[in-house]
């Protein structure tokens, strides 16, 4: 929610809009989008029909959303990962990472151009260093940078930095109930997409009555479908099940066509195998006891498409 705060607060002083207008305008965005989208993106949304860009702006870490576009940061280097090399399809290459933190949270840097990588294998950056990045694009919650964008040393001091992730980054092996986490992995097993019914008014679950159902809140109504979509993750270190609910299901797939078998399937077929970027709520499942993440956010690793598009 901090950053949808931060986000609103951002949109309301350079449009120079109270607050309150905002915030009706991005309740309105979504109520108009059927809710399909979170509060943050709507607000994105109205950011750009305002006019208002974040692009070239110095944004703090927490004010970091998927999909952004030449994003500027400064902030302390926590620690670095090794360089590693990769073969793709006859592609060569190397990336490196390294997660960074502001005053407002931490998130990972992911470089793909040779000369910045240089300078982690020179030591030119070291864990412990203020950098500027200037130009990145965000992919997720992770900031990526192509040869078109600057990562330089910076001579600023920087004493707080919160160094606890806005999201937690870690292995399936190491989740605890309750965390919020992003994880990378492949999906091994997908269900069959279930559904069950809810009021048209207020999305609640019906209960059956007489010949109908009813809504604890709006009577007898008649009620629609919604989906239920279950896979199992696998991140290297364990496999665990995960939930998608609706406002998730319809990034990748418009629920009803779950309810049409030949789309189901190419849409399970599609899944299967992917590398995706997940992240979610850890909940024990009840009735089974063990740890299960409700999806808050999936987006497929497509890593020939990362390559293509910041032309490496
Ligand atoms: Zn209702």
């Amino acid at each position: 929610m901090q950053n949808y705060d931060l986000l609103i607060e951002r949109i309301s002083k350079a449009a120079g809009i109270e607050l309150a207008e905002v915030e009706r305008k991005v309740e309105a965005k979504k109520a108009k989008l059927s809710g399909l989208i979170s509060k943050e993106g709507a607000a994105q949304i109205i950011a750009a029909e305002l006019g208002i860009s974040f692009e070239d702006q110095d944004l703090k870490i927490s004010e970091l959303m998927a999909g952004m576009r030449k994003v500027n940061v400064v902030a302390k280097v926590l620690n670095i990962f090794p360089v590693r090399e990769f073969n793709k399809n006859g592609r060569e290459g190397k990336v490196a990472n390294f997660v960074i933190a502001d005053d407002t949270g931490s998130t990972r840097v992911v470089l793909w151009d040779v000369n910045h990588i240089e300078l982690i294998e020179n030591e030119v950056i070291k864990a412990g260093d203020v950098v500027e990045i200037k130009g990145g694009s965000t992919r997720d919650s992770e900031i990526h940078l192509s040869s078109f964008s600057d990562l330089k040393k910076s001579e600023q001091v920087m004493e707080n930095v919160k160094t606890g992730p806005v999201v937690s980054e870690g292995t399936l092996e190491e989740v605890k109930q309750g965390q919020t986490i992003k994880v990378r992995g492949v999906i091994v097993q997908v269900f069959q997409p279930r559904f069950y019914s809810v009021c048209p008014e207020c999305n609640k679950k019906v209960i059956p009555e007489g010949e109908g159902f009813k809504c604890a809140e709006h009577g007898a109504v008649t009620p629609k479908d919604r989906a239920l979509f279950n896979f199992v993750i696998d991140d290297g270190t364990e496999t665990m099940r995960v939930v998608m609910f609706s406002d998730q299901i319809n990034v990748l797939i418009p629920e009803e066509d779950l309810k049409d078998a030949e789309k189901a399937t190419a849409f399970r077929d599609d899944l299967m195998g992917s590398e995706i970027y997940l992240s979610g709520r850890v909940n024990r499942n009840q009735l089974f006891n063990n740890l299960e993440i409700v999806a808050t956010g999936v987006e497929k690793v497509d890593v020939e498409a990362l390559i293509e598009t910041l032309n490496v």
